[in-house]
């Protein structure tokens, strides 16, 4: 993992481009500063790394265009300590945001690999206390709940209600809510009452929320070669 000046100065580049798009929070643009977000994606497209577009990573999945993360961030209001859950790991980078602006997160995905892989990734370039869970996103994570915010980032057809009751009351859920080709993004509010109040803002694009989870195909094992040593005594 290695960072330059040149990169650096793109990131710089990228945090004049979120604050034009309407990025105000500063914790955040530090944040997109800080995090060499090259680290995410594979070593051959670093460059890609901070231009504002969505990128594809691992297991035909996306990490979200920066602007995207950003908007959604800024969304959640994050207070330092706030437990929040994310669903859809992904790359991790939106995980480190959170983090690094000192939300206590857990992460969910439902794909193994990527899990693995992003689990490791995020040890490694100092981000340990991001705890990243395998599971579907669509149960939460009720060990660990409740949740100060929940944060989904794919797209869903309908409001989780799982999810909503791991939510502490006044807690925040933003979720992209419609159909695969288009959502809108939107801010559910749990009021003391349990009822939600809704808020929406602009349309994306995100990879679908699925159900259940994906393993690592059972690969067949090679069979171990045995070497049979004789012993010839002569
Ligand atoms: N937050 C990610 C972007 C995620 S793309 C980032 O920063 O890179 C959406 C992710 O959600 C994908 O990795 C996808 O596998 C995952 N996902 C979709 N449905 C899910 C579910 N039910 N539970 C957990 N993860 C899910």
């Amino acid at each position: 993992m290695t960072d330059t000046y040149r990169l650096k100065g793109l990131r710089q580049q990228l945090v004049r481009e979120l604050k034009t798009k309407g990025i105000q929070d500063v914790r955040i643009l530090q944040a997109f500063e800080e995090i060499p977000r090259h680290y995410f994606l594979d070593k051959a497209f670093a460059e890609w790394a901070y231009k504002d577009v969505p990128f594809p990573i691992e297991a035909d999945q996306t990490i979200s265009q920066p602007y995207t993360v950003a908007f959604q961030t800024q969304l959640l209001d994050i207070r330092k300590g706030d437990r929040v859950l994310e669903i859809g790991t992904g790359s991790g980078f939106q995980a480190s945001v959170l983090a690094y602006i000192g939300a206590r997160v857990y992460t969910i995905e439902r794909q193994e690999k990527l899990f693995h892989q992003t689990k490791s990734l995020l040890e490694k370039i100092g981000f340990p206390q991001v705890r990243t869970l395998f599971g579907d996103g669509y149960e939460g994570a009720p060990r660990y709940a409740p949740y100060d915010k929940i944060l989904i980032t794919a797209g869903a057809q309908h409001i989780p209600q799982t999810l909503v009751e791991q939510l502490v009351p006044g807690g925040v859920m933003v979720i992209p809510l419609g159909n695969e080709n288009e959502q809108i993004m939107k801010r559910y509010t749990k009021t003391e009452n349990n009822t939600l109040f809704e808020e929406s803002f602009d349309k994306f694009r995100f990879v679908p929320f699925l159900k259940g989870i994906q393993q690592v195909s059972g690969a067949p094992t090679k069979p171990v070669q045995t070497v049979n040593r004789l012993k010839v005594s002569l």
